[in-house]
């Protein structure tokens, strides 16, 4: 192809919300053998939302929800947001307000209903812990729980079981060494996510999903969404290391992501697709910029390629 027509294949990716930088990533994308997509914020809506709460022991719900709630309230994940907003319901009968200004509503919150929590830490691909009334919380995936050591009773691991096998992400919460309780979160897939699926797969391209999620739950979506190819519970700093491991034999390789922990992986392909809503971190590391968030423009970005290109093939 010219350059005046990459030039012109650019402004119309630009016209239908496709931001393409630069004409290599232009031509790449024609080859696309693997699109990688990320699950949470990418496949799914990224608007997690807590379905059930249940405890297992004496303690209160509101406990329960104060002490999941409290624990939270100083991580950015986007599960932390969902507990929050579920716990705040509960108290309140209503959302918080100022759902931009986290900061304000921490404290603001603090003040009303949470409880001081100390030496907090995040835990890549696990979850939360920190100290509550001198003891230790725990907040995150079974991983999370069996590296302190902490045992899931039967009738709990069979309720999350059953909250996986539905496509939802059980939370587990352990205190003081013992487990507590679990909450179910929901993130809906994306409308057009099968269609687009479906078509990659009429165009000859192999989808596959990737996510630190769980097994069980990661299988159950990509059941729903048409994906065979699931790799489960891999940690953020190992996103990269599959896309690399794809393109070992010469396979071209495109990832679709959102996230902070994509970033690495969108740098690693051999076409990184952000997510327009996605971290700015993420839309750095990308070669191509979904404007609309609609899944559908990674098969106008690949159509676009293959246009541009055909004619000197
Ligand atoms: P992804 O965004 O692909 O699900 P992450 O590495 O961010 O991957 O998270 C992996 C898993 O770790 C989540 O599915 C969840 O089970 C657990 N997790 C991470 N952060 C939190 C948190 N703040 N609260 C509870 N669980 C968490
Ligand atoms: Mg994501």
């Amino acid at each position: 192809a010219t350059p005046t027509a990459v030039m012109v294949a650019t402004g119309v990716g630009a016209t239908h919300g496709v931001l393409i930088k630069g004409g290599d990533a232009l031509e790449r994308a024609q080859n696309v053998q693997y699109v990688i997509f990320d699950k949470t914020g990418t496949l799914t809506q990224g608007k997690a939302a807590v379905t059930t709460a249940k405890v297992f022991t004496e303690m209160e719900l509101d406990d329960f929800l104060t002490l999941v709630a409290s624990a939270e309230a100083s991580s950015e994940h986007p599960l932390a947001r969902a507990i929050l907003d579920y716990a705040y319901h509960y108290f309140f009968g209503k959302l918080p307000t100022d759902k931009d200004s986290g900061k304000q509503r921490k404290e603001e919150r603090l003040s009303e209903w949470l409880l001081e929590a100390v030496d907090f830490s995040a835990v890549p691909g696990r979850g939360v812990q920190c100290l509550i009334n001198g003891k230790r919380v725990l907040v995150g995936n079974r991983n999370l729980l069996a590296e302190n050591g902490v045992l899931v009773p039967t009738e709990a691991e069979n309720f999350i079981v059953d909250l996986e096998m539905n496509t939802k992400t059980g939370i587990l919460v352990a205190y003081h060494g013992t487990f507590i309780g679990v909450l179910g979160v929901a993130d809906p897939l994306k409308r057009e996510a099968a269609v687009v699926v479906e078509g990659l797969k009429k165009m000859g391209v192999c989808p596959i999903m990737l996510t630190g999620d769980n097994w069980r739950t990661a299988q159950a979506v990509g059941k729903e969404v048409g994906i065979e190819d699931v790799r489960a519970e891999v940690m953020p700093a190992g996103k990269a290391d599959v896309v690399r491991s794809l393109q070992k034999d010469g396979s071209m390789v495109a990832m679709v992501g959102d996230g902070i922990n994509d970033s690495p992986a969108l740098a690693a392909a051999d076409v990184g697709m952000a997510i327009g809503a996605g971290t700015d971190i993420a839309i750095e590391a990308a070669d191509y910029v979904l404007v609309k968030n609609s899944l559908e423009d990674i098969i106008t970005a690949i159509d676009l390629s293959r246009k541009t290109f055909a004619r000197i093939r």
